[in-house]
């Protein structure tokens, strides 16, 4: 499917009901705020608004949605929503169904002749709001789109062959010289029906691991900006144990916040001090990858780049299992695979590392890595999480050379020297001494003793050996090219990431 334009507005439900006040239903989906939200300023200026909210059960099912932390969260942030639209005059109606079921029927009810919704760029997203078209168009009523989510949307960045960018850089240029939209502070009053809700019973209850809603994004953000860490970000990003970084993920995957709120926290405009340059920069690669998944859906089913489509992959269903438990014998996979059961979030160094273990150690295909990460991650999102693993994999746009291969020892030595991250973590390595916290099966049997931890008993030993496996994985990628037609690349070595 093509990334389209916005679909024409019909107005025949307007002219049907001259002297009646317009009623416009907001869909809400992944933009769960009240400010800085187009589609729902719209609505409001057109006279009543119902806002919705879908709770489809065919989407709770999907293996992309099964993360009960995601799910409690999202329940939490549709609660902060209701708070923000009750203060405002109306409450979030909650209807459970088929979308195009339960919007056509909606309108009908209400009388609403415009549909509003904040552009969806996956795939999936977008094959549901097609059919929802379909659906209304038979009553004359329009779903109307509006952008909010990126800063720039993907039809304003076509790049010079109109395709878009699958190199990062001149895509930053380019994304850069769009102004940031104002700041919008979101209809002050909102007026419309009383209506029934089915309620949030089928999300999960519980505590989210987070507070959820615009006003902890703009806490968590505000923070980062005023306690002077986002001027720190260039030089701590990549530090595992003390977070550097915003963690402001989440509530960009609820659209709690947006890019735009955030470029305007940061003052952007001119040039930037370089922490917060720095930080700018990767709120840019969300936006790419999100271009790229709107302009090319195939992305979230396939390896971009078509040589390295057919790698013959391991099925080894015991190493994805000690992977996935965060007990592989490599503390700092071990640590990060844990950190995400445990918080529903990880570190982007640390993200780098797992993937590369998963697929460059265990030659295990990335798409099951992606898998686990959206069933666990706060911040799962289709196209960032996509273009994650891509990335690591070497399959995707602007990626790592597919010949990096991380090595897990290194990249725990440098980025958690003396081991705080792993101890947090993995309890059985608390006592476990500096030198080895990162190479502990070359404890002695009594440095084994002294720190409680025996090597193959209380810790797992390395369930591969990461020199042998690095020499494996480029003859695949080797041969997976081969059989494509590939012409040779000149990438006959190995290289390292430490
Ligand atoms: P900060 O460093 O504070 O960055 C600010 C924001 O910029 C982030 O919130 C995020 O929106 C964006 N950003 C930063 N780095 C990246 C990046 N490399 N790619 C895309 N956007 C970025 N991010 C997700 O939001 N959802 C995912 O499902 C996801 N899956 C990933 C999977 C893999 C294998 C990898 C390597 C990365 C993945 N990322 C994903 C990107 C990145 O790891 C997270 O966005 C980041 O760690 C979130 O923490 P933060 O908010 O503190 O980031």
């Amino acid at each position: 499917m093509v990334y389209r334009s916005p679909p024409v507005v019909s107005t025949l439900g307007q002219t049907s009901r001259v002297n009646a006040p317009l009623c416009t239903i907001v869909w809400f989906r992944r933009d769960l705020r009240v400010a800085d939200h187009p589609a729902l300023s719209a609505a409001a200026d057109r006279g009543d608004v119902v806002a919705l909210f879908v709770l489809d059960p065919a989407l709770l099912v999907k293996r992309h949605h099964t993360s009960t932390e995601r799910l409690t969260f999202l329940r939490s942030g549709l609660e902060a929503l209701d708070g923000e639209l009750r203060a405002r005059g109306i409450s979030l109606t909650v209807r459970s169904g088929d979308p195009r079921l339960v919007i056509s029927d909606l309108a009908r009810e209400v009388g609403a002749d415009q549909v509003h919704i904040t552009r969806e760029i996956s795939g999936f997203g977008r094959g549901r709001d097609d059919a929802v078209v379909e659906a209304l168009a038979g009553q004359g009523a329009a779903l109307v789109e509006f952008g909010g989510d990126l800063v720039v949307e993907p039809l304003d960045l076509p790049g010079s062959s109109g395709a878009g960018y699958q190199v990062f850089t001149p895509f930053y240029r380019a994304w850069q010289e769009h102004p940031l939209p104002p700041h919008d502070p979101g209809p002050v009053m909102l007026t419309g029906p009383a209506l029934v809700s089915d309620g949030l019973g089928a999300l999960p209850t519980g505590e989210s691991l987070i507070p959820a809603g615009p006003a902890a994004a703009r806490e968590k953000l505000a923070e980062f900006v005023r306690s002077g860490a986002v001027e720190k970000y260039g030089a701590r990003r990549n530090s595992v144990a003390e977070v550097g970084t915003s963690q402001i993920s989440p509530y960009l995957r609820f659209g709690m916040c947006t890019g735009a709120q955030i470029g305007r926290a940061l003052r952007v405009g001119g040039e930037l001090p370089s922490g917060r340059g720095s930080f700018w920069r990767q709120v840019a690669w969300r936006e790419f990858f999100h271009h790229l998944a709107a302009r090319r859906p195939d992305v979230l089913r396939q390896s971009l780049r078509e040589d390295l489509r057919d790698i013959q992959w391991n099925e080894d269903d015991d190493g994805f299992v000690a992977w996935k438990a965060g007990r592989t014998g490599y503390p700092i996979v071990d640590a990060a695979m844990r950190q995400l059961l445990e918080t529903g979030w990880m570190h982007n160094r640390t993200r780098m590392v797992v993937a590369s273990f998963l697929v460059k150690d265990l030659l295990i295909d990335w798409r099951r890595g992606e898998t686990h990460f959206m069933q666990h991650l706060l911040d799962g999102d289709p196209a960032s999480n996509n273009g994650g693993w891509q990335w690591v994999a070497g399959t995707g746009a602007d990626a790592a050379p597919y010949f990096r291969v991380f090595n897990p020892t290194l990249q725990g030595q440098k980025f958690d020297p003396d081991g705080t991250y792993v101890r947090r973590y993995v309890a059985e390595l608390a006592s476990v001494p500096t030198k080895r916290i990162h190479e502990p099966w070359l404890m002695t049997d009594l440095e084994q003793m002294d720190s409680s931890c025996r090597i193959g008993t209380d810790y797992p030993a390395p369930i591969v050996d990461h020199r042998e496996r690095r020499a494996e994985v480029l003859d695949r990628y080797r041969a997976a090219r081969e059989v494509a037609g590939a012409p040779e690349s000149g990438d006959s070595e190995v290289r390292e990431s430490g």
